[in-house]
């Protein structure tokens, strides 16, 4: 019940299903994974109905990292909107799931079992599977490109944008996916023309609503450097961890009309 879809309904019916009272694990893989702070956008959203319909349940965060995006905002945030019940347990803590067992909905670490009432396993991410078919991703899962180009370093003429590439510092989102489609576009044109492409500058936004009119926001640009994507320097912007309600307030309605906008530019 990672991307949208009928695991993410069948989420949804078991969350509706439980008890007051249940335990909901949600298991974080390590990076790279599809949009890095969204699991924790998850577990506050989770934490929202929760909190209305079923107050002595908990929220477990099992992390196969140490370290989260923008930890400080989101800490807060769960202290002020729900102080008590989402707890985080990292990989220094025991954090990684390791395996699950369904019979029993038992998630099993390195350093202890945890029984849940409802499990959202996000797994290990790879790229899709017409990569591996086409022969374009390697041992990692994903594919490595020429970043200049998008070209892919191990297929001639195929290359590859959105989640499916090693990027380096370029987030896997939809923003940073919607820029590199414009940018490769322009880049596959020009090569077809017989001309030099232009080198790409790829924008990426992440906004984190956490409660009803209140979110936070990260975004950076990002240009080839080495065999990699690196962050323009000066580019990056995090929302302030002390901010007055307002500001969290815009950021809310922004995340809004940027969703309103990409789905436009994308589906039309
Ligand atoms: C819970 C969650 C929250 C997120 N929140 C945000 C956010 O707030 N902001 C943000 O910017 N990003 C967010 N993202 C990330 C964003 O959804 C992805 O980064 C983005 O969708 C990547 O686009 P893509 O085109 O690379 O891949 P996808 O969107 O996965 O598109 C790939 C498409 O290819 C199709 N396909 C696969 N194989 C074939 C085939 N053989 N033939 C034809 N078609 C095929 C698939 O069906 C799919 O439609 C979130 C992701 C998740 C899971």
């Amino acid at each position: 019940a990672w991307k949208a879809g009928e695991q993410t309904v069948l989420l949804r019916r078991q969350l509706e299903a439980m008890e007051d009272g249940g335990v909901v694990v949600l298991a974080v893989p390590a990076t790279p994974y599809r949009c890095p702070p969204a699991p924790y956008e998850r577990a506050s959203l989770i934490a929202l109905y929760l909190k209305a319909k079923k107050p002595r349940s908990k929220i477990l965060i099992l992390d196969a990292k140490d370290a989260i995006p923008q930890q400080r905002l989101f800490e807060n945030a769960w202290k002020q909107f729900y102080p008590g019940m989402i707890e985080r347990i990292a990989l220094s803590e025991g954090g990684r799931v390791v395996s699950v067992e369904p019979a029993t909905n038992t998630l099993i670490t390195d350093f202890g079992n945890y029984n849940a009432q409802v499990a959202n396993v996000i797994p290990p991410q790879k790229a899709g599977r017409i990569a591996t078919l086409a022969g374009a991703a390697d041992k990692t899962g994903w594919c490595p490109i020429e970043p200049a180009t998008f070209a892919s370093t191990l297929v001639p003429n195929i290359h590859v944008i959105g989640d499916a590439f090693i990027g380096g510092a370029a987030p896997k989102s939809a923003s940073a996916a919607s820029s590199e489609g414009k940018a490769c576009a322009g880049i596959v044109a020009a090569l077809i023309a017989g001309t030099a492409p232009e080198g790409p500058t790829i924008e990426g936004t992440c906004y984190n609503t956490v409660a009803p009119g209140y979110a936070f926001s990260m975004s950076g640009n990002y240009q080839p450097r080495d065999d990699l994507f690196g962050e323009v320097v000066g580019s990056g912007f995090t929302s302030p961890v002390h901010a007055e309600s307002g500001l969290r307030k815009d950021e809310a309605d922004r995340a809004q009309s940027w969703f309103k906008k990409i789905t436009v530019e994308t589906f039309g």
